[in-house]
């Protein structure tokens, strides 16, 4: 496998990218920590790195797990180091993902030492350190000009092999008491010690502490108190690692506007999310901005309709100049129209000529986005029922041919409403919707320990597929509140057995976002 010679010339192509993943959320990669991702050939991961950071990497990259929780390594230290060299010297650029900085407490000086040594080029791109982003999202700023103008970021787990600890507690009970703020990493299980050791050393035991557990990430916890109260509160909380313990007067700060991260409306809400992976993101980002913590679970999937109707879609988009107008439903048929087009090597310019209609904004964004193409019509309301009467009014299309691209299942009422007011319909299937084959394990373990506070749907079909796919387990649902995006999809919802407990007034992801916003109001 490998040549051990050590070489000091950088032979290979391969190489190493020690990359700082950041505390949590995925947003806190830093550019190049995310450029580097999306080229890797192989990413080498630990546990404390968010797994939604591996999406970024190109689909063909391996993906290499070596995390190490307690005392449950997946692989050794020595181990690892091995793998990054053998990975580079087949002339793979190797991603080596850590939580956090790759420098702080995450052995990646050792790493970027033994590559050297075997000839291997290593980088490092550092990342923004928990010690620090986590007491930000707990309202904590580990300086301030009034009372820290120093921050010690130390371990509050001694090596074991060590023996003793090196940490000399009397420096740092003097550091803090002249005004400053100590941020312990892996401290947890050595709470009530390093508060003992500080106020053995002369810090009285009013001084403010905090403990942050899983910071910057939805389902972050944190509480604050004095070192003689902060083992007590982390008990009674029920907090445990990943935790950063604060040590300081920053720590009883409570200024206005500093706790902006947990004070989002939807802030610690579980919520799963039933729409295509296609659909999911718009809406997950939403829901994520406000705090929540999304699960989806697609219980529906987008494909290709069968031979003989994409035979009859091919030949009407091909055939798309002779119709006068054209009206998308949703976004998944502008996709699918924008995707034959492509597979039929033609563009945009298809439909040039053609009244161009949508059913909802974000039908139309999607319009723009994928053909440059702007709506000649978007009617106020997103239903079929108001799109024909505007649609009627707006245009003089009676007895004009109209393209109709839509999914297996829609429902008969539009092209009807048309068809009875003179129009020439030509309705082709453009895509189907079927049933996923089975749900993510993180939704329907979280539904299963009943973590889940919201369910979303955002039509019949998503309730439809989801109670089918849950099978025995669908009572589930009746554990978690469930959002609906309209009266057609509510109508379903209760056909299954399922309660409504909110309705979007208006009938998008904007408003379904907005309704569950409004149940988490102040009251
Ligand atoms: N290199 C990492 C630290 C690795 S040591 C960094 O720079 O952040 C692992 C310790 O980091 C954990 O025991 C915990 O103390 C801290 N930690 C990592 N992620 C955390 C998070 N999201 N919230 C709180 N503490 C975290």
């Amino acid at each position: 496998m490998t040549d051990p010679t050590p070489t000091a010339s950088i032979t290979t192509a391969g190489r190493v990218i020690l990359v700082g993943a950041g505390p949590g959320d995925p947003g806190l990669i830093t550019v190049a920590g995310l450029s580097a991702l999306q080229r890797a050939d192989a990413v080498v991961f630990d546990a404390l790195a968010n797994p939604v950071l591996l999406d970024a990497a190109p689909p063909e990259a391996e993906r290499i797990d070596v995390g190490k929780r307690a005392k449950r390594h997946k692989l050794t230290q020595d181990e690892t180091n091995q793998l990054l060299v053998d990975l580079a010297k087949q002339g793979q650029r190797v991603v080596r993902l850590k939580g956090g900085d790759p420098y702080l407490f995450g052995r990646g000086a050792e790493e970027a030492a033994f590559c050297a040594k075997h000839g291997v080029a290593c980088e490092v791109i550092p990342g923004v350190t928990a010690g620090l982003a986590a007491p930000a999202t707990a309202g904590i700023p580990v300086t301030h000009r009034k009372v820290a103008s120093t921050v010690t970021i130390i371990t509050g787990h001694e090596d074991p092999t060590k023996g003793e600890t090196s940490i000399d507690y009397a420096a740092l009970a003097g550091l803090i008491k002249a005004g400053g703020t100590a941020c312990f990493y892996m401290g947890v299980g050595r709470l009530q010690a390093i508060c003992d050791e500080l106020t053995g050393h002369g810090l009285p035991d009013t001084m403010p502490a905090a403990l942050v557990q899983w910071g910057t990430l939805p389902k972050q916890r944190h509480v604050t108190g004095t070192l003689a109260s902060i083992q007590a509160k982390v008990d009674a909380a029920g907090l445990g690692s990943p935790a950063i313990i604060v040590v300081g007067e920053v720590a009883a700060i409570d200024e206005p506007g500093l706790d902006f991260f947990t004070a989002r409306p939807l802030f610690g809400q579980r919520i799963v999310v039933t729409r295509t992976r296609q659909q999911a993101s718009d809406l997950r980002t939403r829901l994520e901005e406000l705090g929540a913590e999304v699960l989806e679970a697609p219980a529906i999937q987008i494909v290709e309709p069968d031979t003989q109707a994409r035979q009859a879609f091919d030949a009407a988009i091909n055939a798309a100049g002779d119709y006068d107008a054209v009206v998308f439903t949703s976004t998944n048929a502008v996709n699918a129209v924008a995707d034959k087009l492509d597979a039929l090597g033609r563009d945009s310019r298809a439909l040039a000529g053609l009244h161009v209609s949508c059913i909802g904004a974000a039908t139309a964004q999607a319009l723009h986005a994928r053909l440059n193409i702007t709506a000649d019509l978007v009617p106020a309301r997103s239903t079929a029922e108001a799109f024909v009467d505007e649609f009627l009014l707006a245009t003089d299309l009676v007895g004009k041919r109209i393209l109709l691209p839509r999914a297996d299942i829609a429902r008969p009422m539009l092209p009807a409403k048309l068809h009875d007011a003179g129009c020439v319909v030509d309705e082709v299937i453009a895509y189907e919707t079927i049933l996923t084959k089975g749900l993510p394990t993180a939704a329907i373990d979280s539904l299963r320990t009943g973590e889940v506070d919201w369910v979303t749907f955002t039509s019949s079909s998503t309730a439809d597929n989801l109670v089918e796919l849950l099978g025995d387990e669908a009572a589930l649902l009746s554990d978690c509140k469930l959002a609906s995006i309209g009266p057609q999809t509510s109508a379903t919802m209760r056909d299954r057995g399922l309660t409504v407990a909110v309705e979007a007034d208006q009938h998008d992801i904007v408003g379904l976002v907005k309704a569950l916003v409004e149940q988490h109001a102040p009251q």
